[in-house]
């Protein structure tokens, strides 16, 4: 590239990060890659990879030059030349997505050239070609996330639930788009009216340069960009793992690193309750916190790293527990078939149809009210919502480090919710200050939460009061809706494992062998459950690691059997 060249490289970054970026291969390692795959002529402008190719092959140049573009109509701009030690790709390698960009020699040499599948099993064998390539793929992704370099325009408002919908979407998957914002961008809204896009139709999604979505589903965007597209439904996976939360990213990662082959379902996006909070201070071996999105996204690139297979946006919408391998029913009308199942659902706590309630989840927004929470609001006023004893359990620890509590309750009073002794600790209490027949109606400000507004159903009055701190203990709901009647469950729908089933729990579900369930195993030989579904499970991302990890053992003892 000279100096009039109109093309513009990706990097302008300090030298370091780009050693590890594009790292250059010492001839040992090339080697080592050349031994799994295998070395070929390029000539001059051959194009090797080109926009939107399924399973793309992996390069590293011997000689000669390779240029990695983003074709933007008739032009391209260059995003990195590849020159002699380098090698081309990012994370799509390792998800086996399309192709973002163009791969084309731009002087004659040679390459080491491997399939996807070739370079998963380089990765999973040889540790120090895995750090540096993985390290570097993560590295080029949020390049392109950074520059906007990917091949999906999102045209949308921030007013606009959709577009924070799609937003979270591709952000959640670590899909590189450019956002164009209607509020701010006279010229592009201009252009949305001539072609009589209406606000009903916002966010637009423009996908890999050429389809254009009104207001797509997540599975509709996930369809277009090919997401699923490298996955075989057809093949019998030794584990099928629902959910894609803390639990189930665990369960995939110990499953496809022990030798399984490991299916991984996801109605959304990886991540799951986790991946929307913005600093998770308790997990184990994150002294200074770490982003949800982050620890996720991590696990998510190690499940896919040691060949678990990730369906985005394809959620699971039936159990066929009458047959052997089982049958795990797929949004969209298919069906795969599973040696065992993993049930890592999650839970969802209830949340109230506020408008910006997502914007201060976890900002002046809490669903529990641990030691973490109660430090966040020393000396403060607080609201604390729900009327039932995990609501009461927090008030009254609430009420011994804050200034005062308002118990917001919609119903008559707590008798019919609360356990006795709770409510007398709270009628006794002069810091908490118990309103029922209220609630919130809005939360203000923005950033962190700064005032609420709440209202008295029975008289209709407002109050507006300057309060940042929220506690929602309305309960969790279990993500169990689609098992049918499959697996026994608890009272409240989460589902029991080993020892909380009873023996009846096991008659009615015909419970054929004479080994009790393993630990962690539902009422079906074989299926098990994890996480936030799991009725007695400790709702924290330590624990849904762990119990995803521990089923994994127990998977390999009934595949034996
Ligand atoms: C805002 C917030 C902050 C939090 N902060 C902390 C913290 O700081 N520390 C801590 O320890 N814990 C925290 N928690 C709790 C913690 O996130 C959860 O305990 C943990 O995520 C549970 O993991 P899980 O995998 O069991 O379930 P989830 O995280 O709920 O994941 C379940 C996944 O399954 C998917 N799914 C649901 N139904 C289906 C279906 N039918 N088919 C396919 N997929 C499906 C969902 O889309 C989801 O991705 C927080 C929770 C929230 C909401």
């Amino acid at each position: 590239m000279n100096a009039s060249d109109p093309r513009v490289p990706l990097a302008s970054t300090a030298s370091s990060h780009m050693e590890r970026l594009f790292p250059t291969l010492t001839s040992a390692q090339m080697a080592r890659i050349e031994a799994r795959g295998r070395r070929r002529p390029i000539v001059r402008e051959e194009v090797l990879v080109e926009v939107g190719d399924n399973n793309v092959p992996f390069f590293v140049v011997v000689s000669g030059e390779v240029e990695a573009l983003r074709p933007t109509g008739a032009t391209e701009i260059l995003i990195v030349a590849h020159g002699p030690g380098h090698f081309s790709g990012e994370a799509n390698m390792i998800t086996g997505r399309r192709a973002m960009g163009r791969l084309r020699a731009s002087e004659p040499g040679e390459v080491i050239q491997l399939e996807r599948e070739q370079l998963l099993a380089l990765i999973q064998t040889d540790a120090e070609l895995s750090e540096i390539l993985m390290r570097a793929f993560m590295l080029r992704r949020l390049e392109l996330i950074a520059h906007e370099f990917g091949d999906v325009v999102v045209v949308g408002s921030t007013h606009c639930a959709g577009t924070l919908r799609v937003k979270e979407f591709l952000t959640r998957n670590g899909h590189p788009f450019h956002y164009i914002d209607l509020d701010r961008d006279a010229e592009a809204q201009a252009l949305l009216d001539q072609f009589h896009v209406s606000a009903a139709d916002v966010p637009v999604v423009i996908c890999g340069g050429d389809k254009v979505l009104r207001n797509p589903s997540n599975a509709l965007i996930a369809e277009c960009l090919g997401f699923n597209d490298a996955i075989d439904q057809t093949r019998v996976s030794d584990l099928v793992v629902v959910g894609a939360g803390p639990a189930g990213l665990a369960a995939a990662v110990y499953g496809a690193s022990e030798g399984l082959n490991v299916l991984v379902l996801e109605s959304s996006s990886p991540g799951g309750q986790a991946g929307s909070s913005s600093r998770i201070e308790n997990y184990l071996g994150f002294p200074t916190g770490i982003s949800g999105l982050d620890l996720t996204g991590r696990a998510y690139a190690q499940a896919q790293k040691f060949g678990a297979q990730v369906m985005i946006a394809k959620g699971a919408t039936g159990l066929a527990c009458d047959r052997h391998p089982y049958g795990v029913r797929v949004d969209g009308g298919t069906q795969v078939a599973a040696r065992a199942v993993i049930i890592a659902t999650g839970a969802e706590y209830r949340r109230p149809p506020l408008e910006n309630l997502s914007r201060f989840e976890g900002a002046g927004v809490y669903y529990a009210a641990m030691p973490m929470e109660a430090q966040l609001c020393l000396g403060e006023e607080v609201v604390v919502v729900g009327g039932g004893n995990s609501a009461g359990q927090a008030a009254v620890f609430l009420a011994q480090t804050t200034k005062r509590v308002h118990m917001l309750v919609r119903g008559e009073g707590l008798a019919d919710t609360m356990s006795r002794y709770l409510i007398r600790r709270i009628e006794d209490n002069p810091a908490i200050d118990l309103r029922t027949h209220t609630q919130i109606i809005a939360l203000e400000r923005n950033g962190h939460l700064e005032r609420v507004r709440w209202r008295d159903d029975r008289r209709g009055d407002i109050e507006t009061n300057d309060i940042r701190h929220v506690f929602m203990m309305t309960g969790a709901v279990p993500n169990t809706g689609w098992l049918a009647r499959c697996l026994a469950l608890d009272d409240k729908g989460f589902i029991k494992t080993g020892p909380d089933l009873s023996q009846n729990d096991l008659a009615l579900a015909g419970w054929p062998l004479t080994r009790p369930p393993y630990l962690l195993e539902t009422s079906r030989p074989g299926v098990f459950a994890v996480g936030d579904v799991r009725g007695g499970n400790i709702k924290r991302v330590a624990s849904a690691v762990g119990e995803g990890s521990i089923a994994v053992a127990f998977v390999h003892q009934v595949l034996q059997q």
